[in-house]
């Protein structure tokens, strides 16, 4: 039986884990779950999944927790903030991290559960964008185990050999043939939209994603396409390559997850219902396979498979993240703080979705951070990028 810390456990990803935990539950307990905000839900859960701990984001909160934990008459601890983030991701006991909290708030509970050893399900994209070289430096010191959730790199992961999966991050992904990657993504709800109709975008519209179900600020993403930049990056991070060795390829449909070229001219994807139970569900059982409650996909009543190129024009972000991770691990730092920044502007009504990316050229044009070696480094490169957003919206 594998004892999990649910890191995010009432966001979109949290909630599809303990799905499949649910579908399981011979195979899994829990140890910790964690929210921010919504600590009724986060309540909900434990009464029905039984944590030994449960974390949120503030001493108030925990008060909240508290009235409501002795309403049910459940027998919890209740911690809050980042310290207690830690501690659950790197607890001895737990087997497995999911790390499912949105954005770099989640990249210290990211390398804790690294630097405890333990096998980390990653959906939690921006801490890797963040920390890059020196997150996956910290698995390997450790000999942690990092599989990737994101659908397009578990696609990846999924379509090259398991001798290959089997300690990938020390393997060159050349050795066995591959001779690129094609990353795949739907090009969001925007895909048809007239370019001069894009500043009018509102929030709601933007989180309308036609075949995802997901949080906010990913679907927000999704819109701009950022969110097939930071998965660029990730995939350099996460298959050791360049950026010439990746496509991105647009294909509206979402059931081809991603794919991978070898020499001989074979291509291999991955492919299923867009639903992230199933990415979720093989990195839990991995290497072996469970039920995720996924329906089977139905090729007959689908629609076909079309795909074309993202264009630059429509799409600014993703070529600001290929530029970043050229430039360096700072600036991809940079970049992923200012994208933070701005989504949360433009889902408060305060900037227009075209702003997203015109800004965070900007924060990229006017800040040189320094090198980072260390996490300290990183923050502080972090804490610039946001305060400059700050200081030029103000
Ligand atoms: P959601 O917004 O649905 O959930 C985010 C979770 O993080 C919630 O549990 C939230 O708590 C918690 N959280 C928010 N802010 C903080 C904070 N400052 N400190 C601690 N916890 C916090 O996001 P998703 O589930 O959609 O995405 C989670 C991660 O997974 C993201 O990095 C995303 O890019 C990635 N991902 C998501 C996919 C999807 O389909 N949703 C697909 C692939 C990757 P609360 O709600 O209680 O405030
Ligand atoms: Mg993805």
């Amino acid at each position: 039986m594998q004892k999990l810390t649910v890191l995010g456990a009432t966001g979109s990803i949290g909630i599809s884990t303990l799905a499949v935990v649910e579908a399981n539950p011979e195979q899994f307990s829990i140890y910790a779950l964690t929210g921010h905000s919504q600590v009724k839900k986060l309540v909900e859960q434990a009464v029905k999944f039984r944590p030994e701990v449960i974390v949120v984001g503030s001493a108030d909160l925990a008060k909240e927790a508290r009235t409501l934990v002795e309403q049910h008459q459940l027998n919890v601890e209740i911690e809050f903030g980042e310290q207690a983030l830690e501690r659950v991701a790197s607890a001895e006991g737990v087997d497995t991290v999911v790390a499912a909290i949105v954005g770099a708030a989640g990249m210290r509970s990211c390398l804790a559960a690294a630097r405890a050893s333990k096998r980390i399900l990653l959906a939690n994209k921006e801490a890797l964008v963040m920390s890059g070289q020196l997150f996956i430096d910290e698995v390997k010191k450790y000999n942690a185990c990092l599989l990737p959730v994101d659908s397009e790199h578990n696609a990846i992961f999924q379509s090259l050999p398991l001798d290959y999966q089997q300690g990938y991050l020390d393997k060159s992904i050349e050795d066995y043939g591959v001779t690129s990657i094609i990353l795949t993504g739907s090009g969001g709800p925007f895909r048809e939209t007239a370019l001069e109709d894009l500043p009018f975008k509102t929030p709601k519209q933007a989180c309308a994603h036609p075949n995802w179900s997901m949080g906010q600020k990913i679907s927000v993403d999704s819109a701009s396409m950022m969110n097939k930049g930071l998965e660029f990056i990730e995939a350099c991070y996460l298959f050791g390559v360049s950026p010439d060795f990746i496509e991105v390829l647009i294909h509206p449909q979402s059931v081809i997850h991603s794919m991978v070229r070898y020499q001989d001219g074979s291509v291999l994807a991955q492919m299923g219902q867009p639903d992230m139970k199933t990415p979720i569900a093989h990195t839990m059982a991995w290497p072996k396979r469970i039920t995720s409650t996924v329906e089977p996909f139905d090729f007959v009543k689908c629609s076909g498979f079309t795909f074309q190129a993202p264009c630059q024009e429509r799409y600014p972000n993703l070529y600001l993240a290929k530029e970043a991770f050229r430039q360096g691990q700072e600036v991809t730092t940079v970049l992923n703080a200012a994208n933070e920044e701005h989504v949360d502007r433009f889902l408060k009504g305060q900037i227009a979705f075209t702003d997203i990316a015109k800004y965070n050229a900007r924060i990229l044009e006017k800040l040189s951070p320094q090198k980072a070696c260390n996490l300290t480094d990183i923050l502080e490169i972090d804490k610039q990028a946001r305060s400059l957003a700050h200081e030029l919206l103000n």
